[in-house]
């Protein structure tokens, strides 16, 4: 991973700016976090990092995953912190951004351990953290046994329930029926959109989906189940590329089985570099940051591609790619059913009622496609001079600012 992701971020911001003419005082209040609360979990003679950043939250309390990852650092939960904002300012969810994370391995450890850092992270934070504060979810690596123990331990520090105070929590500690796979829900709402919009025949497109995890194996699980064809997938340890496409449940089981899609023998085995490089319609990143950069952005034959990874594509390659006519769905729009999700379990959790299912799935089905319609409105209003991610950020944005505006910050 790069050093420094939220340098892409200013850079961004800038180009914005001289397109919306944004105030100095403006770009200031986009660019500053609102908190950065540091910590150290000691776990006997280890020491991890922690962070639990909130960004902004003129429009609510602060939201944002938990990562585990053992290169995580205070640039990568800032910069996640910072796009949490924005995806949930273009959702129209009540919330501001905010993200949290610890430096260790947790594939490297025991579940012991595990619950031992989960816990030890709320002892650190929940004072900052609660249902009208700054509410936790799961992200890389992370998931809802951890959230039980975050849950757990923050009601006995503070002596009452408080079910609100974090997301993806089990079905059984008040979680939502639809978070479980929230985030591959959503990206294939927009992939639907997509698909729409650009008149593309779902029948010959080819997919290469980098990451195979819960956002892109549950994505790539729909997609395949759909009719569209998956040709190439990837986790960690590399990738399988089968040209007549992948039977994704088989890899799902071989991927439980053995620990990784190398592990399916159907296919031909390929880097991860490669799979990025592949001759394909639609390429999904769904692993990390930083994974298309300007030095590879140039190798890219997809014409469109969708961000289910939180900030895979560099500054500098997006423009590459907008020069090459490459089509970017943005990661604040196509990976924002997670949060979305969130927030319907959020609300139950504070009104105490549990909505109905299928509601909630054409809730979710109405929030995303208006995302999508605003997006692509402003983008064709710009006579596509502006790229999707840009025109996401300006309406993202204007509503943050008209919220700092109306408290008297601005
Ligand atoms: P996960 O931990 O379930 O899966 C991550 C996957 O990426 C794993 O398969 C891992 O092997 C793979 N991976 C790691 N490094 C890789 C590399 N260099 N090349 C290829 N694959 C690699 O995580 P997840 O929840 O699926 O999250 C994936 C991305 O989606 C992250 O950027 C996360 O922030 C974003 N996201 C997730 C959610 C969610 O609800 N899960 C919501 C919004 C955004």
């Amino acid at each position: 991973m790069q050093k420094k992701t939220f340098s892409n971020i200013t850079e961004r911001i800038k180009s914005i700016q001289k397109i919306k003419g944004l105030t100095k005082k403006e770009i200031k209040i986009l660019l500053t976090p609102k908190r950065i609360s540091r910590a150290k979990i000691k776990v006997r003679n280890h020491i991890f990092p922690a962070w639990r950043i909130v960004f902004n939250d003129a429009l609510g309390p602060g939201k944002g995953g938990v990562r585990f990852h053992p290169e995580t650092n205070e640039d990568e939960v800032m910069s996640l912190a910072f796009w949490m904002m924005i995806k949930d300012s273009l959702a129209e969810i009540p919330y501001g951004g905010a993200k949290g994370g610890v430096r260790f391995n947790p594939k490297k450890v025991s579940s012991q351990t595990l619950e031992t850092v989960s816990r030890k992270f709320i002892d650190a934070f929940y004072k900052v953290l609660g249902e009208d504060k700054d509410i936790p979810a799961p992200d890389v690596y992370t998931n809802s046994q951890i959230m039980a123990w975050m849950l757990d331990e923050y009601e006995k520090k503070t002596g009452h329930h408080e079910p609100g105070m974090i997301t993806g929590k089990p079905l059984e500690l008040q979680g939502c029926s639809l978070r479980a796979n929230a985030t591959a829900k959503g990206g294939f709402i927009v992939m639907k959109e997509m698909v729409k919009e650009f008149n593309l025949n779902k029948r010959s497109v080819k997919i290469a989906v980098q990451g195979f995890g819960n956002a892109g194996a549950n994505l790539a699980k729909m997609l395949h189940g759909n009719g569209f064809k998956i040709v190439s997938v990837s986790d960690s340890r590399g990738g399988v590329y089968k040209k007549d496409g992948l039977d994704i449940n088989e890899v799902i089981k071989i991927k439980k089985q053995f620990g990784s899609v190398t592990n399916y023998s159907k296919g031909e085995k390929i880097s991860n570099q490669s799979l990025l490089k592949l001759p394909v319609d639609i390429l999904i990143l769904a692993a990390l940051e930083n994974q298309i950069t300007e030095k590879n952005a140039s190798d890219v034959k997809a014409k469109y591609i969708m961000e289910i990874a939180n900030g895979p594509i560099t500054y500098q390659a997006d423009k590459i790619l907008f020069s090459k006519n490459i089509t970017v769905v943005p990661d604040v729009l196509a990976n924002s059913g997670g949060v979305i999700v969130s927030y319907f379990e959020w609300c139950q959790n504070k009104t105490g009622n549990i909505l109905d299912k299928d509601y909630l799935e054409k809730l979710l089905r109405k929030k995303l496609t208006n995302s999508w319609k605003k997006v692509i409105s402003l983008y064709k209003g710009n006579k596509k001079q502006i790229d999707l991610r840009t025109a996401a950020y300006i309406i993202a944005i204007e509503r943050v600012l008209a919220a700092e505006k109306l408290r008297g910050h601005i």
